[in-house]
């Protein structure tokens, strides 16, 4: 059954059209050796269609959305009289943080877990 997205679903063009040239790829592959006259129809249509939907992809207008940023926790020690204790900074902002969050409280940061 064929899988239509839904709208507005969000994606990142970029690597969409370099899904469809590997798959198109894999498909053209399969007739390695085979002189280009040769070739059968489908696999020139499929070059064109791969085509066509790089050339959409690049035309098509962005999705209004802010780009995600990712951070990710710094550990840094600290010394209180004689308690050391450790406090996480975000990467984009350098705010500090008791614990690990998944975001960072401050600018928003997706922090990333290694
Ligand atoms: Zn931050």
């Amino acid at each position: 059954m064929l899988k239509i997205p839904e709208e507005g679903k969000l994606i990142d063009a970029g690597k969409f059209y370099n899904e469809v040239y590997r798959t198109y790829t894999i498909a053209k592959d399969r007739f390695i050796g085979v002189d280009q006259a040769d070739l059968p129809d489908f696999v020139r249509f499929g070059e064109a269609v791969t085509g066509i939907i790089g050339e959409l992809a690049y035309d098509f207008a962005p999705a209004d959305a802010e780009p995600v940023v990712h951070g990710k926790w710094v550990a840094r020690e600290y010394e209180d009289g004689a308690r050391p204790y450790v406090l996480f900074h975000c990467s984009e902002c350098d705010c500090p943080n008791a614990r690990q969050r998944v975001y960072c409280p401050e600018c928003g940061a997706k922090m990333d877990r290694e």
